[in-house]
């Protein structure tokens, strides 16, 4: 099985790398990227023997970037992990989040709600989310679930919302393509965009030097799919599979949740792209 997008806690995720891969190969998962927001500590952290026997794992990211006023995610595989430019721009995306989650919490504290930067300051990450401050507002009893702290407080129309200025899809796609990566569009249909939109949002990705589209993950209906996999046969472009993996509780998104790629994009499957590297074992069994 394969997973080309997962958290650990040095992004909004809640496992370590190591609590995380152990939990990939418990389910089968030979081939994962981890693609933390904004932060590849994760793989700094990793060492050659803590990769559990058997399972390659893929050194990935995923950067938040702005397009006509929109938040899309745009994920690097086999990224270069120590290459300059691609660090820098990660350090300015997470000065971005630490001043967002600024704004934030001064907004909370004129409604009366204390206490968000001391509770940030207690967390792993490298790159804070606005997922950890769902989950403080949750603790503090003013959200009941993660969707409630999106839709009344943290949202486009939430009472707290501040936008951070990401990195164009340009800039995003330039370095990874820099540090010699894959870059792809996550999720597509988060985004709300209608069929043309999300044509040109494609269209601008690839002209930028954009590989693939993630076309089968979790909670995605067949039928959405399919549409996907269509687009991606238009718009000639390499074909993802990734969970999004945050958290073993959100069951429905667990590591390699994903269905198969439909039929008639099988053949634009990442894995087969031409600057995929192939492993020692593959090499060894074919
Ligand atoms: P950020 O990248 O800091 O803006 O935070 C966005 C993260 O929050 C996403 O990567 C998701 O993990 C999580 N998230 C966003 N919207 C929702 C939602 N409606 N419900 C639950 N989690 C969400
Ligand atoms: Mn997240
Ligand atoms: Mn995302
Ligand atoms: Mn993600």
């Amino acid at each position: 099985m394969i997973d080309l997008h997962s958290h650990t806690w040095f992004s909004d995720g809640l496992l370590s790398p190591h609590e995380l891969m152990s939990r990939a190969a418990e389910l089968g998962i030979r081939q994962l990227a981890i693609t933390d927001h904004d932060s590849v500590a994760a793989h700094r952290a990793i060492t050659a023997q803590d990769v559990p026997t058997g399972m390659q794992l893929i050194p990935g990211v995923e950067l938040s970037t702005l397009w006509d006023n929109r938040e899309i995610h745009i994920v690097g595989l086999f990224i270069d992990i120590a290459d300059e430019p691609l660090n820098q721009l990660l350090l300015r995306q997470q000065d971005k989040r630490r001043k967002r989650a600024m704004d934030i919490g001064l907004k909370l504290e004129k409604a009366g709600v204390t206490g968000l930067s001391d509770y940030l300051a207690d967390l792993p990450c490298e790159a804070i989310s606005r997922n950890h401050v769902a989950d403080f507002l949750i603790d503090r009893g003013h959200a009941r679930n993660k969707q409630q702290a999106f839709s009344k407080h943290l949202g486009k129309r939430g009472r707290y919302h501040s936008q951070a200025e990401w990195c164009s899809i340009s800039e995003a796609v330039t370095a990874i393509k820099a540090a010699s990566g894959i870059a792809v569009v996550a999720h597509p249909d988060r985004y709300k965009l209608n069929r043309i939109k999300l044509r040109r949002l494609l269209t601008e990705f690839t002209e930028a030097g954009g590989d693939a589209l993630e076309v089968s993950y979790s909670n995605l209906h067949p039928d959405k799919m399919n549409n996907l996999a269509d687009l991606c046969c238009e718009l000639d472009m390499w074909a993802s599979v990734g969970s999004d993996f945050h958290t073993p509780h959100t069951t429905w998104m667990d590591l390699g949740r994903v269905r198969k790629l439909p039929a008639h994009c099988e053949d634009r499957a990442l894995w087969l792209h031409p600057r995929w590297p192939v492993t020692d074992q593959q090499q060894s069994s074919a």
